[in-house]
């Protein structure tokens, strides 16, 4: 019986089992959704490339996520590691203490921060930065499917540029909006919207009684018509805004929720439903 199970194994070690394990391919971790769904447009159709996320799907944004024992035994399995950059990770020093030998890529690299804010992937032309990012360190490392790689990234650019045009051509005129945290202020820089204040405090914390009263008062100086709320953080603070000032409630996604087998084309979904509801909130009148 030994000496089978010896053979076996040797037969194995020879390189004669048939089904690959898991571990043979190249294990990809992304912080959070947003950056999966990139890191998914750079490994398109590329089957011994695996793509995790760390943080579960519907996590939403990493402002206040605490690392998981398991989280870091998952990252040192990991082949490489993708942050979205500019502090949205704020455990990250923890990260490369533990594991200082991590392979990691900051797909913020080369993007001009605004305001200090982490949010960038909500325009196209910095999820063009983004995508280019990782498409370089995979390419670095796994230099055999460089032209897959650089395929899916002339893809994803066109199919962003498309986007961006569609965005610019639906002209937002500076209207003057509440957003429901800071995830909006690159769009809005973009596209020309206004965002005159935040319903939640900093990182999307409930704000306390004064900040809700300055909030109400802002919004009653300024004249603002539309609060700009997201699935994520549907609260009665923004519904007490709501009736406080007569300024009504519209939805848009800030995509950091979803499915962990979702596909890029999400992405693109999700920005063309918050574009027609942002439309729909201005031309209402
Ligand atoms: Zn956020």
């Amino acid at each position: 019986m030994k000496r089978i199970i010896c053979l076996l194994l040797i037969i194995c070690l020879l390189g004669g089992c048939t089904t690959a394990p898991k571990e043979d391919k190249y294990n990809v971790v992304a912080s959070f959704y947003p950056v999966m769904l990139i890191t998914k447009m750079a490994t398109e159709g590329i089957d011994e490339i695996e793509v995790n996320i760390l943080a579960p799907a519907d996590t939403g944004c990493l402002h206040d996520y605490v690392l998981l024992p398991d989280d870091l035994k998952n990252l040192e399995k990991a082949d490489l590691f993708v942050t979205n950059g500019l502090g949205m990770e704020s455990f990250i020093n923890k990260i490369t203490e533990q594991l200082p030998n991590l392979n990691t890529a900051d797909l913020s690299q080369g993007i001009i921060p605004f305001n200090d804010n982490s949010h960038i992937w909500l325009t196209p032309s910095n999820v063009k930065v983004m995508l280019n990012n990782i498409c370089e360190v995979l390419t670095k490392d796994l230099p055999q499917f460089g032209n897959k790689i650089s395929a899916n990234r002339e893809k994803y650019q066109k199919m962003l540029d498309g986007l961006d045009g569609e965005i610019k051509k639906a002209d937002f005129g500076g209207e003057k909006v509440i957003t429901c945290h800071e995830a909006f202020d690159y769009f809005a820089n973009q596209y020309n919207l206004t965002v005159v204040g935040t319903v939640m405090s900093e990182h999307g914390q409930e704000p306390s009684v004064k900040e809700l009263v300055e909030t109400t008062d802002m919004v009653k100086e300024t004249g603002v018509k539309i609060i700009l709320a997201e699935p994520q953080y549907e609260t009665d603070t923004v519904k007490t805004v709501s009736q406080e000032t007569g300024a009504e409630i519209y939805m848009l996604d800030p995509i950091v929720t979803g499915d962990k087998n979702d596909l890029p084309q999400v992405y693109f979904d999700k920005m063309r439903e918050n574009t027609s509801t942002l439309i729909k909130a201005i031309r209402k009148d």
